[in-house]
């Protein structure tokens, strides 16, 4: 079993507590031994990484991926783009994120249904390079509202399975089952996007919402909403969903109720998405389109709404909607900083919804533990040059992620930081 000690870091393990100086040993996949002291744990028959001066932590989640999504523009990029060269290219945008310090990736959805299922077996395998991977299945939407790219004298198919009513749902949900999808995305309001359907409204039932969740479950997978509208978000609650994502709209009762069922729910503000519609998207978005889709008002509501939720507790994840040309994948780190501008998260807890929540989002219904340094936890860590936790920026360079290894194994060790040290 190949054994690696990383010696002398300064440890950030996730779960809280301080930065610590220490030693952290690694054993097959898992996190064998943590020490609070330098040079207490024996080097006995294994590979030795000398990070003095840095900082080792737990790997980076994104919580809602689409890695299917590659310089997207517009939705035409999604539906167009035939099965292969999606294929090719969501195995490009995994090995990205890993490339990036992001040893798991949490399936929001893809643009096909099979997508993210085929790239996860490949990487699962060992044949691809990636993170771990939740496979997101295919959207599915209601007739007219996110996602339904048809009209009457121009029927379309994708980016996302049409069902109307709860028979049809179940049938949409059993397939995504069927064919390997871990999750399982609705989109239960509506988006600023689509005009006949603006984040607001909630054009999916609560009983199209609840058979989903129970079909997905009986399967033991789990369900994400596109959620932006209270009811939306209401519904999602009710029906026992595992991830919400965006939740801007909100009113006491909603808040309330996403506090109460905080030790079920995860949530994904991806706030991303309006941060760089209204200052980086030009020349496909000009910031005055965006703000006449609103993108300032949802800016606004984010802010709002989740730095409430943060008060009250709930298991924010980072990430979401990278993918488009102008916030690509491999930047998702960024998040950390925007959790700290508009949250008013400090880098150590917006770095905690990055590592902790995110690791107990991918274990989630399963044994293992993930997204912290601690012994018996899957290994899954980065040895960044720098201080992250005084400069959440230096994760943005991939220079700075001098060791990158996921489940035990050192997917990048650059710098010539092993030293192979004599049995002792
Ligand atoms: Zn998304």
């Amino acid at each position: 079993m190949n054994k690696v000690l990383l010696s002398g870091a300064r440890i950030w393990d996730g779960s809280g507590s301080p930065t610590f100086d220490g030693d952290v040993l690694v054993e097959g996949n898992r996190i064998r031994a943590v020490s609070r002291v330098r040079g207490q744990i024996a080097a006995t028959d294994c590979q030795v990484i000398e990070a003095r001066g840095m900082t080792l932590m737990p790997g980076l989640v994104e919580g809602h991926a689409h890695l299917s999504f590659e310089s997207v523009t517009s939705v035409e990029d999604l539906i167009a783009s035939p099965p292969e060269e999606q294929t090719l290219l969501t195995a490009r945008v995994a090995k990205t994120l890993l490339d990036n310090g992001f040893t798991s990736a949490y399936g929001a959805s893809e643009a096909k249904l099979r997508l993210g299922v085929a790239v996860r077996n490949e990487v699962d395998a060992g044949r691809l390079p990636g993170p771990r991977i939740r496979a997101g299945s295919i959207e599915i939407s209601v007739t007219g509202a996110m996602g339904d790219e048809s009209r009457l004298h121009n029927p379309r198919v994708g980016p996302a399975i049409i069902v109307d009513g709860p028979e049809e749902m179940r049938k949409a949900v059993r397939l995504c089952c069927r064919e390997g999808c871990d999750n399982i995305k609705l989109d239960v309001s509506g988006d600023p996007f689509y005009m006949n359907c603006p984040g607001e409204c909630t054009p999916m039932s609560f009983d199209e919402v609840r058979m989903a969740v129970e079909t997905a479950h009986g399967y033991g997978r789990r369900v994400n909403v596109h959620t932006r509208s209270i009811l939306g978000t209401q519904y999602s609650i009710r029906a026992g969903v595992d991830v919400l994502y965006h939740v801007e709209h909100t009113d006491e009762q909603t808040l309330d109720m996403l506090e109460e069922a905080k030790d079920q729910i995860f949530i994904a503000p991806t706030v991303s998405l309006f941060h760089t519609m209204l200052y980086e998207a030009s020349p496909w978005i000009t910031p005055e389109v965006a703000r006449s889709m609103g993108a300032d008002r949802m800016l606004e509501l984010s802010a709002k709404t989740h730095t409430e939720l943060r008060k009250r507790g709930i298991r924010h994840l980072i990430g979401g909607d990278y993918g488009f040309a102008w916030s690509k994948n491999g930047t998702n780190a960024r998040d950390l900083e925007f959790f700290v501008k508009y949250y008013g998260y400090t880098p150590a807890e917006a770095l905690r919804c990055a590592t902790q929540n995110g690791g107990a989002l991918m274990m989630l219904g399963r044994e293992e533990k993930l997204g912290e340094i601690r012994e018996g936890y899957l290994a899954d860590l980065l040895v960044v040059d720098g201080d992250s936790l005084s400069d959440l920026s230096v994760l943005r360079n991939r220079d700075r992620l001098v060791v990158i290894m996921k489940n035990g194994d050192l997917y990048k060790n650059s710098r010539s930081l092993i030293q192979q040290r004599a049995v002792a």
